[in-house]
């Protein structure tokens, strides 16, 4: 039997390659709405191919990090898909597992939990995973451990029941490219390892301690840069140092991708166009090499991030954005998608909670940047997926109204836009967790504002640009109906009606979530 000390692994609405469109990845995001949730899975998450000992051809990235380190550091740890765990479980040391949302407790997944009062498929999807993971190891390795870790760890804190029936050992919170040798030193040697790691700022690696991935990620996605400058309040990025990957690590992960027949992918960063820049000046020069290098391994690819006063900032100052468009817009490629935080339409509340969101512009000019943004990348076939938050500390009705105006005047601009409640991150993770926002008719009119928005245009995204070709035809019939019939909920709820119904469902779901 082939043996593998460190199966490094995650659930199906993770472990797959939505198809090749991560926008479908959405669609794990939330439970089955207008179609059987077989044929919602079908659509969102199938199964990826995988070698004959369970090795998926394509893993998500930070799994492949995970895997990479400790390839690097002599340990037996490989990527398995999660139907191949059961294989090795008798003979391993430690399960690793990471996730994006392991509760549904991000945006959007949550908010769609909220408006539909159903379990996201992500959610549910992954509770069966752990389940039959702890299940194995109560039945045929006790010893074995179960580290938990990825950008949604976090949620494992808040779900201290879960950790226990899941018999969950550790949790490893943040960066743990550098951390995670020393927890499987431990492991593999029998030490007693902590129940909760936090990696703080001396433990984040180095560049040069972070590993080039050895497999392919899922869509080509690969890294260029961490951190973010603009210290937005509500976010875990301002915790992180500013690393740019030299091009010579971006071309080695590039290779990795493309060896395995991968054609195009995501540039991930939380800001792509601050790639070696100084403050939030972008630095074109870099910038070009840049999308010039990516250009010539992959056919097409978007950016993951983008901060709407970069856009503009560069444009205004260096035509930034003409000049990247004419290098990644051509016959294999038609738009570059991304997606981008709006948050707010105050001022006041954007000068007080991200007053570097719109720098170098004042936070005064926030709502103007982000309309003048959206009209520049219109004209340039990018579309932004732009996220709004609504409750955060401090909002008031007055708030609101500013964000649905805003909304209302992002209308022309081919976009996408995602409401978010408030969930207390970064350093405004004091504020407690999360307790359903009190909801107000402004709310109300503001979703339904945000589902006319974006029922209009995900339509023309889907059938002009987005999925192209034979291949695409049945799950593009299945979201062109569901959206359509989403277009006229959208045009025929009232405000009531939705303030009535999330209020309904938020008191059935604070017991639920609290379990
Ligand atoms: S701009 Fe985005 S990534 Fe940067 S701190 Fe603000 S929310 Fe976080």
């Amino acid at each position: 039997m082939r043996k593998v000390d460190f199966i490094i692994t995650t659930d199906r609405s993770m472990m797959t390659n939505h198809r090749g469109k991560e926008f479908l990845g959405f669609m794990t995001t939330s439970p089955p709405i207008g179609m059987p949730e077989n044929l919602w899975r079908w659509i969102a998450a199938p199964k990826v191919p995988v070698d004959e000992w369970g090795r998926p051809r394509q893993a998500p990235y930070g799994l492949r990090k995970i895997e990479a380190a400790l390839q690097d550091a002599g340990f037996s740890a490989e990527v398995i898909d999660p139907d191949y765990v059961k294989k090795y479980i008798t003979a391993a040391k430690a399960v690793l597992i990471g996730h994006h949302d392991y509760f549904a407790l991000n945006s959007p997944s949550i908010e769609y939990w909220m408006l539909t009062g159903k379990e996201p498929l992500n959610r549910k999807s992954f509770l069966s995973f752990i389940e039959t993971v702890a299940y194995y190891k109560r039945k045929y390795n006790p010893k074995l451990k179960i580290v938990v870790g990825g950008p949604a760890a976090w949620q494992w804190l808040y779900s201290p029941t879960y950790l226990e029936k899941f018999m969950v050992d550790t949790i490893v919170e943040g960066e743990a490219d550098r951390v995670i040798v020393d927890l499987a030193r431990a492991i593999a040697e029998g030490r007693k390892t902590p129940r909760y790691i936090l990696v703080g700022p001396r433990d984040v690696p180095g560049l040069d301690e972070i590993p080039v991935i050895k497999g392919a990620s899922v869509n080509g996605l690969i890294e260029i840069m961490r951190g973010c400058p603009r210290g937005c309040s509500f976010c875990s990025v301002t915790y992180k140092a500013i690393r740019y990957y030299p091009l010579s690590k971006i071309e080695a992960e590039l290779k990795v991708n493309t060896s395995n027949g991968v054609k195009g992918g995501v540039l991930h960063s939380d800001d792509v166009p601050l790639y070696g820049a100084r403050g939030v000046t972008p630095n074109v020069d870099a910038l070009e090499r840049l999308h010039r290098l990516v250009k010539r391994y992959y056919r097409d690819f978007t950016w993951s991030h983008a901060a709407l006063a970069t856009i503009l900032y560069g444009e205004e100052r260096f035509k930034l954005l003409s000049r990247l468009a004419d290098l990644i817009l051509d016959e294999n490629q038609e738009y570059m998608g991304f997606q981008t935080g709006i948050e707010t339409g105050s001022k006041r509340l954007a000068r007080r909670i991200m007053p570097g969101k719109s720098a170098p512009y004042p936070p005064e000019d926030w709502p103007e940047v982000v309309v003048e943004a959206f009209k520049l990348l219109h004209e340039k076939l990018f579309i932004p997926a732009g996220t709004i938050i609504l409750g955060l500390p401090g909002e008031t009705p007055d708030d609101v109204v500013k964000t649905i105006e805003l909304v209302e005047e992002l209308r022309p601009y081919r976009s996408l836009i995602v409401p978010m409640f408030f969930v207390p991150l970064g350093s405004l993770r004091g504020e407690g967790w999360f307790k359903p926002i009190k909801m107000t008719i402004e709310h109300a009119e503001l979703l339904r504002e945000v589902m006319r928005h974006t029922a209009y245009w995900s339509k023309d995204i889907i059938s002009r640009v987005y999925m192209k070709g034979i291949k695409y035809t049945p799950a593009k019939i299945l979201l062109i109906r569901f959206i359509s019939r989403v277009e006229k909920i959208a045009e025929a709820i009232k405000p009531e009606d939705i303030l009535y119904h999330v209020e309904n469902v938020t008191g059935r779901q604070a017991i639920t979530m609290t379990a």
